[in-house]
């Protein structure tokens, strides 16, 4: 074994995992992403589940779950935050030295954690799962995806890959990085990218979902579609004034046309085109004002500096031997007396 080898196998691994209202999947996430950690960690790793204010069983079964096994811990947020919040909460308390995300509905394979830790031993710091397919998912969601991640390769400096939702194997100091960006509208696959140093692709095959149905609606995508946007590019505020040019331009025509046709005796009549104008004036002054207020709102909802998330519980085992031989437990430890200390 080299000595890259060796100190990756007495490394700790920390995976987090995002759970809105997944009853139906838990059991069968813990029975494949325990032993997917075993074999590459032995006992040296931990999984976070974080309830993202579900309104199932969902937090009973991440407590259960988390009884029964030391290596797994409950973060219940006080309420519904969102995805990439409750991704947020959960990289907060995740110490391991390398990082797994990955969606509870099994749609991202827990067993590419081998061939995702290959990868990083060559030297990377990210790797990113990239769909090669994505089986059970309708024509309008592969399309509107497909149109999304090319928009926002044509916006935004940062390049971020094409087909990857937040399925990441990374390293401690970009899990590091990650958690010094303070911004509360948080896109976190893109955030990654933006931290930098090598990242690379894994190609897998996306599975269905184990149960359930997706929690994105066309609305909840369009909202983390605007995020990623004005989070990463003030591209569309210049766009405000390319498009004030442009109808400038094109109001100066159309004045010279009435002009002319004033010289020529044959004045332009009527007053729909007139109508016609000023409501395609008034819709795109309304418009970029609304893009306006997009990026205003959001600087104000920054400004406020409240806490990305609030936590009610950690459960966690409490641990028995003070000087156990697992790391995960002596961390655990540790962390549980903090607390306890705290109040
Ligand atoms: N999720 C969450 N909070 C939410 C919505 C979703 O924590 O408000 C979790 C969900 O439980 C899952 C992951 O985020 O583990 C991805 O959600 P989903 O499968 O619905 O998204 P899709 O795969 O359809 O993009
Ligand atoms: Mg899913």
């Amino acid at each position: 074994m080299s000595a890259t080898q060796q100190a990756i196998k007495a490394s700790m691994l920390s995976v987090v995992v995002p759970i809105y209202n997944e009853e139906t999947g838990i059991d069968a996430l813990i029975e494949r992403l325990v032993p997917a950690c075993e074999g590459q960690f032995d006992s040296r790793f931990e999984i976070l589940l974080v309830n993202d204010g579900s309104t199932d069983s969902s937090w009973q079964k991440i407590c259960h779950h988390a009884d029964r096994d030391s290596r797994i811990a409950g973060i219940d947020l006080s309420r519904n935050h969102g995805q990439q919040l409750a991704l947020s909460a959960g990289l907060s308390h995740a110490q391991g030295d390398y990082v797994f995300i990955l969606d509870a509905d099994l749609q991202d394979p827990p067993e590419l954690l081998g061939p995702m830790l290959e990868k990083l031993r060559a030297g990377n710091d990210v790797v990113y799962g990239q769909r090669k397919s994505r089986n059970g998912e309708t024509a309008i969601k592969l399309f509107t995806s497909a149109m999304f991640y090319r928009l926002l390769g044509k916006l935004i400096d940062t390049d971020i890959p094409r087909d990857t939702g937040d399925f990441r194997l990374m390293t401690r100091r970009v899990a590091d990085h990650l958690q010094a960006m303070p911004e509360r509208f948080r896109f976190v696959r893109g955030m990654i990218s933006w931290v930098g140093f090598s990242q690379v692709p894994l190609h897998y095959e996306r599975d269905a979902r184990f149960a359930g149905d997706t929690h994105y609606s066309m609305r909840r995508l369009l909202a983390l579609a605007i995020d990623a946007v004005t989070s990463f590019s003030i591209v569309p505020l210049r766009f405000a004034s390319h498009l004030g040019m442009l109808f400038g331009i094109a109001g100066l025509l159309s004045l010279s046309w009435v002009g002319w046709g004033w010289f020529t005796g044959g004045a332009v009549r009527g007053w729909a085109s007139l109508a016609g104008l000023i409501l395609i004036m008034g819709s795109v002054q309304l418009l970029v004002l609304g893009v306006f207020g997009e990026y205003l709102g959001r600087m104000y909802m920054e400004t406020k500096r409240r806490p990305l998330f609030m936590i009610a519980e950690v459960h966690r085992q409490p641990v028995v031997a003070t000087h156990s031989a697992n790391p995960v437990h002596r961390m655990n430890q540790e962390i549980t007396e903090s607390l306890r200390a705290a109040g």
